[in-house]
């Protein structure tokens, strides 16, 4: 099967592609790799819920200067969902976000607040594995005077249960 040749460039990946063959979707009037247009509409939502997330926090609309920002550090290629964490750990350290400053503070806090984040997943992560095994000992050793003994001796022999 040979294509047509209708030539578009996908906005995203910036690759040319022939429409006539390849599965693409139209988006105001452009020409999208299905995939790409996923991703961009992904893009989309976290944008839409990071803007949701600064209005909470700061009880108004948000203003053309922090609208602005977000597009600015999109561009510069900071992930939205990267930027709310920043905030939050802005908020953790006991700052506060206002209309008037806006988001100028995120270049400085980004690396710490990705930093934070991922050694906090690891601990989450670390306290699972470690709670496993404890669990299923305190289940064997229910019995007080049992309990006892395995720390008199040490260690409870099977038999003698
Ligand atoms: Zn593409």
């Amino acid at each position: 099967m040979t294509g047509k040749g209708y030539f578009v460039k996908c906005p995203v990946c910036e690759n040319k592609f022939d429409r006539s063959v390849v599965n693409s979707v139209k988006i105001n009037n452009r020409y999208y790799h299905e995939k790409c247009a996923e991703e961009k509409q992904k893009l989309q939502n976290d944008k839409e819920e990071l803007i949701k997330f600064i209005q909470k926090c700061i009880g108004q609309e948000v203003n053309k200067k922090i609208t602005n920002q977000v597009e600015k550090f999109g561009r510069d290629g900071y992930k939205f969902k990267g930027i709310q964490l920043t905030i939050e750990y802005y908020l953790l350290l006991g700052y506060e976000l206002n209309a008037q400053e806006g988001l100028s503070f995120v270049p400085y806090y980004y690396n710490d607040a990705k930093h934070h984040y991922i050694m906090k997943q690891k601990a989450n992560k670390a306290a699972e594995e470690v709670d496993e095994p404890v669990k299923q000992r305190s289940i064997r050793i229910k019995d007080p005077e049992l309990r006892e003994r395995h720390r008199k001796k040490g260690d409870i022999d099977i038999e003698e249960l």
